[in-house]
């Protein structure tokens, strides 16, 4: 049998033909297509059908191809499109599809009519839709394309997915319908539908629109004319989902806002000192340079607690904490709004006076108003305080110039007394220069072992004999002694008070070994101070240095002021402690000058009390009553701590400290502190003022 009538009209018909299986290969071909590509048969059979298109157009059929298979009317009506012939030469296509249904599977029957006669002014739009076309796919926003006819001419995939529509719906090509599935979906679908109304009226129009759906997505809408030339052909909407963006975008907000609020925050703290609210050391310089800009006087007043160190270790912190608050107060009312007031760090407060004629007068204030007592849970308290003024009168000062002048003059505030103002004067340069070259006088001193030690008698009332020495340090300094009072605190701030104090205690282990070796009774007593037990190998160098130059520890006493027992650092106690576990004697030096009451005394790890030489100068004639003497004495010994009283001048002093139960007695009476030379001269002139003191009468 030949070929059918149908057949025969495929191959000889007028139009090419071609039909590809659903992966775009070519699977049959007619005579036309042939002539029309240029290609003999056999070379198309089996090809890829993108062969036959220009680079624009492939992945066209494709799509028409799913958009066949959804039941879309837009691939059946013909659509221009831009063929590539054999010869490589472009060629403009008309095509119309359809799909096939065979055993095998889904195919596309495709019509191709040469287009390059059609010069009609549709065919720019015919070529523009089909590059749109291209574009959809590719593109992960919802598109729908509306001819000014109102038909459907572009969708793809993302917007189908996008709004969930039923293929049916999208199958009947309606816009309103498909314009009225979106405005259901949306939590306020008026405006909606109002804007693409509005749209749809004018050809020209832009619009932008973020609509919320119900589902909680967030989508928005971009529509603009399509345009071919000058032509206006229809209306491009394009959907975006943005809910991803939006969140993030939201939650980055909430996030700035946040920060914005902790910066503020952080501002506030970074200027603020948060126990007493005044501001702190960086606004304080920040206003002081602000104001050393302008020609204003500016001063600066400086001030400094005394005794504050003392409130906070007697009272605890949370007293010093309402003492600073309480001063703050007082501050803030003498200075006024003109001033700033800040507090730079412990019990050091700064005042900064811009434009202040009379500086003088706040300065004052503040010593008044600050030394009136109040009472902080029970305790009546005097805040006590010395304050330096700088001021920057004429030329430049920076502000931390400003500061370290108003520092000098508060030293000497406190120098001059305490509770008073004192201005800085160019002079105070000179005396920090002295202190400069002091400390680095004592820093040679002790590097070339020139620290000396002087011995003072101690004499026991029960043997009438000398039974210890005091061991005093002693700096020459240009050919003068040097008193320990002047150089003991420079050594204490320095921190060269650890190789002093770790010298005087060698130098007089080794010198009184001999001495000491003769009788258990007799001990040697060595200062130390409280910057010393801070070290944690203090007790193990002490027992060292004794075990080193063969003293026993039981004929060592330390003495120690109370102050190192107000120390936060608890094992600067256990340190005494373990010294004392090892045999050697604690003794308090300068007994009832602190703050501590009589009552304290049981708690203190002490073997020795040395009355202060104040108590003793107050006796003169032995015959006076002194209550607070007698009683310290008394509650010593009840406590079993042995008492010492230093400062003894005179035989009557002598005779009453002894007469009211001192175990010991030291003073210029005995004997001067003497160097290891005149040692034995010093106990020569202690036992004659000892045999003197018979013939003393008693005290009443
Ligand atoms: P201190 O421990 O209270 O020593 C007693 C001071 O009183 C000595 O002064 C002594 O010379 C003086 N003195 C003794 N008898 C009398 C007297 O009858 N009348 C008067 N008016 N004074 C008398 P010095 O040697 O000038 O020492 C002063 C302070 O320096 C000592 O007071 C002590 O706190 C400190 N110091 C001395 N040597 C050392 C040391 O090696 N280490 C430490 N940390 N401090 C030391
Ligand atoms: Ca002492
Ligand atoms: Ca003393």
């Amino acid at each position: 049998m030949g070929p059918g009538i149908e057949e025969t009209l495929l191959e000889q018909g007028p139009d090419a033909f071609l039909l590809l299986t659903a992966d775009g290969t070519i699977a049959l071909v007619n005579a036309a297509a042939e002539c029309l590509f240029g290609y003999p048969r056999e070379q198309l059979l089996g090809m890829p059908h993108t062969l036959l298109l220009s680079d624009d157009a492939r992945g066209g059929f494709l799509r028409v191809f799913g958009r066949l298979g959804r039941g879309s009317l837009a691939g059946k009506r013909p659509f221009a499109a831009a063929g590539r012939r054999r010869d490589g030469t472009d060629i403009a296509l008309e095509v119309t599809c359809s799909l096939v249904a065979f055993d095998a599977g889904t195919a596309m029957a495709v019509a191709v009519r040469d287009g390059s006669h059609r010069n009609d002014p549709d065919s720019g739009r015919r070529l523009a839709v089909s590059l749109l076309d291209a574009t959809l796919e590719s593109t992960a926003d919802g598109i729908l394309v509306v001819s000014s006819e109102g038909l459907i001419t572009g969708i793809n995939n993302q917007y189908v997915l996008l709004w969930g529509m039923p293929p049916e719906m999208v199958a009947a090509e309606d816009p309103r319908a498909l314009v009225d599935f979106i405005a259901e979906q949306l939590m306020d679908p008026e405006p909606f539908l109002a804007k693409v109304a509005a749209l749809y009226a004018d050809k020209l129009k832009h619009g932008y629109d973020v609509l919320e759906c119900k589902d909680g997505r967030t989508v928005e809408l971009n529509s603009r004319p399509q345009q071919v030339a000058d032509a206006i052909v229809g209306r491009i909407w394009n959907f975006r989902d943005v809910t991803s963006r939006h969140r993030a975008q939201d939650q980055a907000r909430r996030a700035m806002e946040e920060l914005a609020e902790q910066a503020d925050k952080l501002k506030e703290l970074a200027f603020r000192d948060p126990l007493t609210g005044l501001a702190n050391r960086m606004l304080f310089s920040e206003r002081a340079a602000e104001a050393l800009l302008t020609p204003e006087p500016v001063h600066v007043l400086l001030l400094d607690l005394d005794d504050f160190k003392e409130v906070n270790d007697i009272l605890g912190h949370h007293a010093g904490d309402e003492m600073l608050v309480e001063i703050s107060r007082r501050l803030l009312q003498c200075v006024g709004p003109h001033g700033t007031v800040a507090r730079l760090g412990g019990d050091e407060f700064v005042v900064l006076l811009v434009g202040c004629r009379d500086s003088d007068a706040v300065a004052q204030r503040v010593v008044a108003t600050l030394n009136a007592p109040f009472s902080i849970e029970g305790t009546m308290l005097r805040p006590g305080l010395s304050l330096g003024v700088a001021s920057r009168d004429a030329g430049s000062m920076t502000s931390s110039e400003l500061l370290r002048q108003a520092d000098l003059a508060m030293y000497a505030a406190k120098e001059a007394g305490k509770n008073c103002y004192v201005h800085f004067r160019p002079e105070m340069l000179a005396a920090l220069l002295e202190r400069t070259q002091l400390t680095a006088g004592l820093r040679r001193a002790v590097e070339l072992g020139q620290i000396m030690v002087h011995y003072q008698p101690v004499v026991s009332s029960e043997q009438l004999a000398v039974v210890q020495f005091e061991a005093l340090a002693r700096w020459e300094w240009e050919g003068q002694l040097m008193p320990p009072d002047d150089f003991i605190q420079i050594a204490e701030r320095s921190g060269l008070i650890r190789d002093i104090g770790a010298e005087v205690l060698r130098r007089s282990c080794t010198e009184l070994a001999p001495w000491l070796a003769e009788d258990p009774r007799r001990s040697l007593a060595v200062n130390v101070s409280g910057v010393q037990l801070q070290h944690r190998d203090f007790a193990e160098r002490v027992l060292d240095i004794a075990g080193w130059s063969g003293v026993d520890p039981h004929q060592l006493v330390l003495e120690v002021t109370e102050s190192v027992f107000f120390d936060a650092h608890s094992h600067v106690i256990a340190q005494l402690e373990s010294l004392r576990g090892a045999g050697i004697r604690v003794a308090l030096d300068d007994f009832g000058t602190g703050y501590s009451s009589l009552g304290r005394l049981q708690e203190l790890p002490v073997d020795v009390v040395k009355i202060d030489k104040s108590f003793v100068s107050m006796l003169r004639t032995g015959a006076e009553k002194l209550p607070i003497l007698t009683s310290m004495i008394h509650m010593a010994r009840s406590l079993g701590l042995k008492v010492t009283a230093e400062g003894i001048e005179t035989p009557a002093q002598a005779r009453y400290l002894m007469d009211h139960g001192c175990d010991a007695l030291q003073g210029f009476l005995f004997s001067r502190p003497e160097p290891e030379s005149r040692r034995e001269l010093a106990v020569r002139h202690s036992e004659a003022a000892i045999a003197a003191l018979e013939g003393v009468p008693l005290a009443g």
